[in-house]
């Protein structure tokens, strides 16, 4: 747990305008009663299970572990829930908590549209009010998105402002919610943000590493060596991590987009290359440069293309408790081919990054490693992209 204050060491707070300080507090009073609540933790659960399918498959990849040398390798299978990700565990938490507080409107913010949908998603089956800002950019990349969104009942807001990307979002639903803090919550789609939302999503998320923790128990009567998440934000990896976090032979290993290389506006690394600074509300490691101006950021995988990263993660990584590495865009699209091939799944380019660091890692580890692969989320919606690059040689659509 943060500090009474929501700091991780000397990460996390709350950096906000006046106006939201008692919509924060408000919002960390009715988390902490619902957490007790055993009518809530129910309700919530009953959801998980029957609406989005949770628990969700602890995988043994066999094939893919054989072409890896033989260390053997599970996949939490995310990929499977409703709408395609873990986005859903987080959103149905957030969407109950709003109802018990009376608030009757969602807003989110959405770079690809995965957070948008699990949002519009959770907001229709409430019969709850629905408002996505939404980078004009992103919009045009992510046409696809944004129809699921509006045949679901939302409002999308293109945001014109600055980049027209996803960090442009976020503070366009900033701004709104402090004109409608009374009315409206502001349902936020990772472990970032001020206070209290990295404890929050964490909460909502770690039922994936609580299950996996019990189903690799009952495979394998013992703990992982390694867990490995792609880290955006970092709400799938913490999810995965935390319920981990005492055992200390477990190392976590959280991967970032290298992009097409390590220089600024090439990537998304935050954790590793970002410096210490304040994003939405929250101190933490942010890639900016000399001056605090946010760089750009590029990876093939939208949903990792941000320019900062979870409190949580930016501390796990002061203590070395977790240690985090960058994969290329080239790196991820071999990984998604990879297990398309040897597993017959099609992972998003997100969890892509993961499997592209597991194939460079595994080959070095000893033979009896176990290793549990948080697979975020399916490759339905990156399919076009993949087409584009998998085919440039013109010959064996399975190259890069
Ligand atoms: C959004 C998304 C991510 C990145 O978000 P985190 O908060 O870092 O988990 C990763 N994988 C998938 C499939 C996503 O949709």
């Amino acid at each position: 747990m943060p500090d009474r204050g929501g700091h991780f060491g000397p990460f996390g707070g709350k950096f906000v305008p006046e106006t939201l300080m008692a919509a924060l507090d408000e919002l960390e009073r009715a988390f902490r009663k619902a957490r007790r609540d055993r009518a809530f933790r129910r309700e919530l659960e009953d959801y998980l299970r029957r609406y989005a399918g949770r628990p969700t498959p602890l995988y043994p990849a066999a094939r893919l572990s054989e072409a890896l040398g033989g260390r053997r390798t599970y996949l939490k299978r995310e990929d499977l829930l409703h709408t395609g990700a873990h986005k859903i565990n987080n959103t149905l938490g957030q969407a109950l908590l709003a109802i018990r507080m009376g608030k009757r409107r969602l807003i989110a913010e959405t770079g690809a549209g995965q957070h948008g949908v699990a949002t519009a998603t959770v907001a229709a089956r409430f019969g709850l009010q629905c408002v996505v800002f939404m980078g004009e950019e992103d919009m045009a990349r992510q046409a696809l998105n944004v129809f699921r969104m509006r045949l679901l009942g939302a409002t999308v807001v293109p945001v014109t402002s600055g980049t027209r990307t996803l960090k442009d979002a976020c503070n366009e639903a900033i701004r709104d919610w402090v004109t409608n803090v009374r009315t409206t919550h502001y349902c936020l789609g990772s472990v970032v943000g001020p206070h209290p939302y990295p404890m929050l999503v964490r909460e909502f998320q770690s039922v994936i590493g609580q299950e996996a923790r019990r189903q690799i128990l009952e495979a394998e009567g013992r703990l992982p060596d390694y867990l490995l998440a792609c880290v955006g934000g970092g709400s799938n990896a913490i999810g995965l991590f935390h319920p981990f976090v005492r055992d200390r032979r477990v190392r976590f290993i959280g991967v970032e987009a290298g992009g097409t290389g390590l220089r600024a506006g090439r990537h998304a690394a935050t954790l590793v290359k970002g410096s210490p600074g304040v994003l939405h509300g929250a101190r933490s490691l942010v890639l900016q440069d000399r001056h605090g101006q946010i760089l750009e950021t590029r990876s093939i995988a939208a949903g990792l293309d941000y320019p900062g990263v979870g409190p949580e993660h930016a501390y796990y990584q002061r203590i070395g408790r977790a240690r985090y590495v960058a994969v290329s865009d080239a790196a991820a699209l071999k990984g998604c081919a990879l297990l398309a091939e040897t597993e017959g799944i099609i992972p998003a380019l997100e969890p892509a990054h993961a499997i592209g660091y597991l194939a460079r890692l595994a080959p070095t580890l000893p033979r009896r490693s176990l290793i549990i692969l948080g697979l975020s989320g399916r490759g339905d919606k990156d399919v076009e992209t993949l087409a584009r690059h998998l085919t440039t040689d013109g010959t064996n659509p399975r190259r890069v």
